[in-house]
Formats: C-alpha cells, structure tokens, sequence
C-alpha cells in the first residue's frame, strides 16, 4: 500500500528524521508514537508530500509520489487528518463534506451550468454518500449546523469523515484522540476499527495517546530523536529496553 525508504529531513543542522522506512500492508492499522519532537510530524508530512525530504522516496501503490501535489496524492487514494484540526469552519458540517467529495466529481461545468440529469444524478449520489459518511461518525443530525459550532472531538470526527469522502485507500490520522476523554477516545477507537473494516482501508495513526496506539494498532513503530529505535506488535514494542528508556528517560528529565 505505502512503502517510504530511507526518507531524511533535515533543517540547517538538526537531522529532524533519519533514514526512516515504512511498508504499510492493505488492511492493517499501523501506529507511530514518539515523544515530542521525535520527527512523526515530519514524517507524516514527507509521506503526504507536504515536506520534501532531504532523502530517500515514498511509493504509493508502487507509484513514486515524492514532490508531487497533495491533491494528486490525496486523488490517488491517501487521505490525512491534522494535528491542528483544519476545517471550513463557517461551513456547515454537511458542506465540509461536499467540498471534499468533489475531488472525484465526473461532470463538467456545462452539464453543472445547464443542470442536466447527469449532473443532477451525481450530485444526489454525492449528498447520499455525504450523509451515509456523517452517519458513520455519528454526525448526520448536526449535518446542518456549522463546523465552528461541534465540540472538539465531534470536529476531529469530521475531519476523519471528511478524509473518507476522498474516497481513500490509506488514511493518516494525525494525533486523533488528542484533546478526547476516556470515553470518547474509546468510541473513537470502535469508529476507526469499523471504517477499516467497511472500507477496506489501511490505516496510519501518530498518537501521543500511548495506551490507544497499544489497543487500536496492529503494527507499531517508535521514533526517537529522529530515529526508529523499535517496531512490532504492541506487545514487542512494549517490553522493548529502548523504547522504555526513550520514554522514561523524557519522563525523568521533564520530573
Ligand atoms: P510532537 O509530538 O511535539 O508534535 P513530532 O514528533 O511530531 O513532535 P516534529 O514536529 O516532526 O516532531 O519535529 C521533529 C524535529 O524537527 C523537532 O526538533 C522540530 O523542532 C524540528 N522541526 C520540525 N519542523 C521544522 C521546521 N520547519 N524547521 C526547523 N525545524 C523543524
């Protein structure tokens, strides 16, 4: 599905990210934690082609994407979320939706001038997926109201479904559970096990969350310091000396 090698960042003389690789498989939900600063916003970044690495290639489904438009990218299937939640915040909720899904509109401008039955057609099928996505989060009876106007974790589920109107085949989710209660990040745990499954999606999560990454993700990669120090399954990466030294290394020199 995803392949990066060797991907390098750096800025002036800071190595943000080094020789960093990836495979993900179709179907699975993978996991990047780090402490701050460890480089997996820069990777997310270089995945999506937002940031050019220093070194190294991604390969989309065997398609070379390094430097090429996030647009193309977000066509050829790999749809992402953001830290720093970014949506058409005086839009409705149904709207933000609309707007995505017309990256894979068919009709042309004159059939949209004229209102012809082809447009017409697609532009009903297009507000049914819309509401068939919100339901899926559990947002269909706010499609109306303004984005502006959700709770925090009601807006990062938005923009998730938001991502799926771009009807991806990969989707990064950058620190989703981020600003959620216990509860709500548990709900939200079943919601991103349920779209991988109903989409046939694979799935990539950065989360400071270090108990969700454990119980959502099947395949685990740790960065430190720019670096991979381990990968596995959450049980490998659990009892890893590195990663519990990188962890509780931080955790001392922030006490
Ligand atoms: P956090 O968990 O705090 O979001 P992170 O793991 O996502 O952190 P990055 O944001 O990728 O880490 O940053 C990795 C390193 O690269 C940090 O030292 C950061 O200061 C540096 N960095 C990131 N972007 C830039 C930039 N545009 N210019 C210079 N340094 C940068």
């Amino acid at each position: 599905m995803l392949e990066a090698a060797n991907l390098t960042k750096k800025y002036k003389g800071l190595t943000a990210v080094d020789s960093y690789s990836l495979r993900v498989l179709p179907g699975r939900i993978h996991g990047l934690i780090g402490p701050n600063g460890a480089g997996k916003t820069t990777v997310f970044n270089m995945l999506t082609s937002l940031v050019e690495p220093t070194e190294g290639r991604v390969l989309f489904r065997g398609e070379p994407i390094t430097g090429k438009r996030p647009d193309r990218i977000a066509k050829l299937g790999l749809a992402r979320t953001f830290q720093n939640i970014r949506l058409f915040k005086e839009l409705t909720v149904l709207d933000n939706i609309l707007v995505a899904a017309q990256i894979h509109k068919q009709y042309g401008f004159f059939s949209a001038m004229l209102g012809l039955p082809s447009y017409t057609r697609e532009e009903k099928a297009l507000h049914h997926n819309a509401i068939r996505l919100l339901e899926e989060v559990g947002l269909a009876g706010l499609a109306h109201h303004k984005a502006r106007s959700l709770s925090y974790g009601n807006q990062r589920k938005l923009e998730i479904a938001r991502a799926l109107a771009l009807a991806p085949k990969l989707l990064l989710l950058d620190e989703p559970a981020a600003g959620m209660n216990p509860n709500e990040s548990m709900e939200l745990m079943g919601m991103i096990r349920s779209i991988r499954d109903r989409y046939d999606l694979s799935i990539l999560v950065i989360e400071h969350d270090i108990p969700f990454v454990m119980q959502l993700c099947e395949h685990i990669q740790v960065l430190n310091y720019g670096q991979l120090i381990a990968e596995g399954n959450p049980e490998e990466v659990r009892s890893n000396p590195e990663v519990i030294k990188a962890y509780l290394g931080r955790s001392a020199e922030h006490a």
